[in-house]
């Protein structure tokens, strides 16, 4: 092929739950070479079978013993074994339909990152082994959820990161699409185990997913931060079954895009750490959650409230499993002073999203509302251009989101 003829690219992901059994690996690669068959470039990233990456992380406090954490290097390595059974079972598989594939490691593929072990970030992709592999006609499997660290070492690049892997795969090599297959056939109004009347969208723009996804969709918000920037359209759609998915996209204000509100996200990993008597002066904040950021753990909610006696108190939530971490650093740190620091109990974020929240007031209005006929008590608040978001009692969920779906009507086709 000449380079006035390049070849066009897509990009997919399987998750997990995808690739778990031999049967499924097969299906998959029965698949892979039925798209490869019409010219177009095929780059697979897998993520690791199953349950893998939890067993490998068992097995390495296993044999570490309670007191300790195991290396974070040593820990990188080794979860991202996982991937590279996946990857190259699916080489295996393709070849055994009589098509040419090759299976390449994170570092093989030339995903470049820096040292952060357990949440690395892409610095840059060196695509000429991905683009001879193609231009040789192969399929190219790519272990996802790893890269090569700028120290040598094998990086991972956090929990759920194969779609990141996928996209910035899309990215570099300016693929037409970024497809990620999975146990769900698309992005619906709200989670529907929760909301039986959730309904799938047809498409969704970067914002609004990157809000959903934020907020516990089921994607890696990394990925479509990566994919907006880009403008690389991303599909996500069923790994088996052959039902249209949903388009995330730049796309028009049109269909979906036009309501107020596109939908209802769920977190129910959020607990709240409450630092009490914290002395009132300039830097208290950021000297509480440096520590935390230099750790990678991402702060989400974060409230002060006006201090009275000279001193404040300071609310943020993070990830249930982030949570005795970033309690052990807020007491560990020495910039602030402060009375007790302790983390509350099992809480939940319950969030409307919608670009068309932007133009129109009274949408808080009818959330409150719809949230306290239900009988649901808010506990923290905050909102964005294009959301608002309520921290609300873990069980109260499944209330408190077929109210907001009823309320804004989120059941209505377009
Ligand atoms: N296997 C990794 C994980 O479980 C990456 C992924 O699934 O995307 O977090
Ligand atoms: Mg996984």
């Amino acid at each position: 092929m000449t380079e006035t003829e390049q070849q066009s690219v897509v990009v997919q992901k399987y998750g997990g739950s995808s690739v778990s059994t031999a049967q499924k690996i097969r299906a998959i690669a029965r698949k892979i070479c039925e798209r490869a068959q019409s010219g177009v470039g095929l780059v697979v990233t897998v993520s690791a079978m199953g349950d893998t990456t939890d067993e490998l992380i068992d097995l390495a406090n296993a044999v570490t013993g309670p007191d300790l954490s195991p290396s974070p290097r040593e820990t990188d390595t080794l979860l991202s074994t996982g991937e590279l059974v996946s990857s190259t079972l699916m080489a295996m598989a393709i070849h055994s339909f009589g098509l040419d594939a090759v299976s390449l490691s994170g570092q093989q593929a030339g995903i470049r990152t820096n040292a952060v072990h357990g949440s690395a970030r892409i610095a840059a992709i060196d695509t000429e082994r991905l683009n001879r592999e193609l231009g040789s006609g192969k399929v190219v499997i790519v272990a996802g959820f790893q890269g090569l660290g700028d120290t040598g070492d094998v990086t991972t690049l956090g929990r759920g990161a194969s779609d990141t892997t996928a996209v910035a795969l899309a990215v570099a090599l300016s693929a037409e699409q970024c497809e990620i297959y999975t146990d769900v056939d698309g992005i619906y109004t709200t989670d529907p185990r929760i909301v039986p009347r959730a309904r799938k969208l047809k498409e969704i723009g970067y914002e609004e997913m990157l809000e959903m996804a934020s907020l516990g969709a089921k994607m890696n918000p990394r990925s479509i931060e990566l994919a907006a920037v880009y403008g690389v359209p991303v599909l996500v759609a069923s790994t088996f079954d052959d039902v249209p998915g949903t388009l995330i996209h730049r796309g028009e204000p049109t269909m979906e895009l036009r309501r107020a509100v596109t939908g209802i996200a769920i977190d129910k990993n959020v607990v709240k750490i409450i630092v009490r008597g914290v002395e009132d002066r300039p830097g208290v904040a950021g000297g509480l959650l440096r520590p935390l950021a230099d750790a990678g753990i991402s702060v989400d909610v974060i409230v002060q409230n006006t201090s009275d006696d000279g001193t404040t108190d300071f609310t943020f939530t993070v990830g249930d499993a982030d949570a005795q971490r970033a309690l052990d650093l807020v007491r560990q740190q020495q910039a602030v002073k402060f009375r007790d620091a302790t983390h509350g109990g099992e809480l939940a974020k319950v969030s409307i999203v919608g670009t068309g929240m932007q133009n129109g007031p009274g949408y808080a209005a009818t959330m409150f509302s719809s949230l306290a006929e239900a009988g649901v008590n808010i506990d923290m608040i905050t909102t964005s251009e294009i959301r608002i978001t309520c921290i609300v009692r873990r069980d109260d969920v499944p209330a408190a989101a077929n109210a907001l779906h009823d309320a804004f009507e989120l059941d209505r086709a377009d």
